[in-house]
């Protein structure tokens, strides 16, 4: 394929996204809309217009903003052998490395919600993550001797933090991070931050899905959101109204894979090493913190009810779940959370 044909497709493909994104309706207003093909995904910046900022102004911030997320993925990703993830991937156990403040910092985060979700909530779930996309590219299901395997270099509380040296070392050797339940978070609130600094006062980050939505649409309107149908992508399941807050939907129905007929989770349980079932389909997370929004639908796909019963504990949180109760879909979820539907 030649160079102009490659740019072609993908233009076509960033133009379809911006109309549409994974899991959200954004409603078309007054504002400027950007879009980049980043951390894997579609990420698009609106900003509302006010008067004293030209649209051309805001374009620079913005571009400022998506430079952000892409120092940010160049920190966390996986895919590049540079990044500081893939360094301390490449740890023995015993072996210490000294990293970033602020690697350290959102590593250090993951395991306190570790801690908070009970174990559902687990970056160290890489060794059971490439186990299942080996398997879904071999078509052929793990066997409990592989699954148990991996099981054995899972877990946070084998990775040694030394807060005055800023060091990370793993008890375990074949141990290894996956920051993909938090780092899309964590880039929407860095983007935001340079929003904010350069004077944008009301504006949506979404990180493919991962949003954030700051101040109002206008003076009268909150940032409206749809939440989409997790069995339909045409149909909006709830319209939320928010200022200054973040939400993220984690479900079965981005990322999949089929095997034997069976639909498989790109989320894992780290306790069992298995893909989360189907009972939970998705999971949706507002939140005071990008961030703490991602963590928390990722560990409600894993927990379901018993993570809302966590989350109604925390303070900056509310979220609701979309549970399969023979073939109809029912939403549970958080005491507050209806209110931000009603605004
Ligand atoms: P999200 O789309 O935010 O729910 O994140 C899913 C991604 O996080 C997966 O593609 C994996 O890279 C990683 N992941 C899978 N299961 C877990 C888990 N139980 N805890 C933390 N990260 C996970
Ligand atoms: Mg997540």
């Amino acid at each position: 394929m030649t160079p102009a044909r490659i740019l072609a497709i993908a233009a076509l493909i960033v133009v379809s996204f911006a109309i549409y994104l994974p899991g959200y309706v954004l409603e078309a207003g007054k504002v400027v809309s950007e879009t980049r093909f980043l951390m894997g995904t579609i990420v698009q910046i609106k900003v509302a217009l006010v008067p004293n900022k030209d649209a051309r102004e805001v374009r620079q911030i913005t571009a400022k903003a998506f430079e952000e997320i892409k120092r940010v993925e160049g920190v966390f990703s996986v895919f590049y052998p540079d990044s500081e993830i893939s360094q301390i991937n490449r740890l023995k156990a015993g072996e210490r490395l000294k990293i970033s403040s602020e690697a350290f910092d959102l590593i250090k985060k993951s395991i306190e919600y570790n801690k908070k979700t009970e174990g559902a909530f687990d970056i160290t779930v890489k060794p059971l993550v490439d186990l299942w996309k080996r398997a879904k590219a071999a078509g052929k299901i793990p066997t409990p001797e592989e699954i148990e395997v991996s099981l054995a270099r899972v877990g946070s509380n084998e990775i040694i933090l030394d807060d005055a040296e800023k060091t990370i070392s793993f008890r375990k050797d074949g141990m290894a991070l996956d920051l993909g339940g938090v780092a899309k978070g964590y880039a929407t609130a860095r983007a935001v931050g340079i929003l904010k600094a350069s004077g944008i006062r009301n504006a949506i980050v979404n990180s493919g899905g991962d949003m954030y939505c700051l101040g109002k649409k206008s003076d009268r309107e909150f940032w409206k959101v749809g939440i989409q149908h997790p069995r339909n992508r045409n149909r909006m399941f709830l319209e939320l109204r928010l200022k200054d807050k973040a939400v993220d939907t984690s479900g079965d129905y981005e990322k999949y894979f089929i095997l034997d007929g069976r639909r498989y989770s790109h989320i894992i349980d780290p306790r069992t090493g298995y893909p989360v079932g189907d009972n939970i389909v998705s999971a949706s997370v507002i939140a005071d913190d990008s961030a703490m929004a991602d963590i928390l639908a990722t560990a409600l796909c894993v927990l379901g009810r018993e993570g809302l019963m966590i989350v109604e504990t925390m303070s900056g949180a509310d979220a609701m779940i979309i549970v399969k109760v023979g073939d109809a879909l029912k939403m549970v979820e958080t005491k507050n959370f209806k209110k931000l539907c009603q605004r």
